[in-house]
C-alpha cells in the first residue's frame, strides 16, 4: 500500500490532470487547460494523509491558484452527484469513511461501487477530482 508521494510521483499526477481535461480544470481567465506545476508537502503532524502544497497553473496566461492537494487509497462507499464516501483506513489501521464533494463521472462512480475495488483518490481543496490507477 502507497501512502505517501514523493516529488517524482507528483509530476506524473501532473501529467494525469492534464489529460482529464475537465471543465473544473478550465483556466477562469482565458479557458485554457490548467495543471498542476508544483507540489510540496505540507509538514502537518495532526492529518492522516499527506497534503501537499500544490500550484495550479494556467497553460496560457498568468492566471494560478494555490491549493493543499492528498490522496487516499479506498474504495467507493456511497456516492450521488454531489458527494463521495470513500471507506479507507486511518495510519493506524482503523477504518475511517471520508466524505468529499467530487467532480468525477457518475458511471465510474458506478462501476467503482459494483466492484468494490480498491483506488486511490486525488483530492484538491477537499473536493476529490481524479481517481488515479
Ligand atoms: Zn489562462
Amino acid at each position: 500500500m502507497k501512502a505517501k508521494y514523493n516529488k517524482k510521483d507528483m509530476e506524473v499526477l501532473a501529467d494525469l490532470w492534464d489529460k482529464t481535461g475537465d471543465k473544473s480544470l478550465v483556466c477562469p481567465q482565458c479557458e485554457h487547460k490548467m495543471v498542476i506545476v508544483q507540489v510540496e508537502p505540507i509538514h502537518d503532524a495532526e492529518n492522516a494523509y499527506i497534503p501537499y502544497d500544490t500550484i495550479i497553473e494556467c497553460t496560457s496566461c498568468d492566471f494560478k491558484i494555490r491549493a493543499e492537494s492528498f490522496s487516499i487509497l479506498g474504495c467507493v462507499k456511497n456516492f450521488n452527484l454531489k458527494h463521495i464516501e470513500i471507506a479507507s483506513w486511518s495510519p493506524s489501521g482503523s477504518r475511517v469513511l471520508s466524505r468529499y464533494e467530487h467532480i468525477l463521472d457518475y458511471e465510474l462512480l458506478k462501476k467503482l461501487k459494483e466492484s468494490a475495488e480498491l483506488k486511490e483518490f486525488l483530492i484538491v481543496n477537499k473536493q476529490v477530482i481524479q481517481v488515479i490507477g
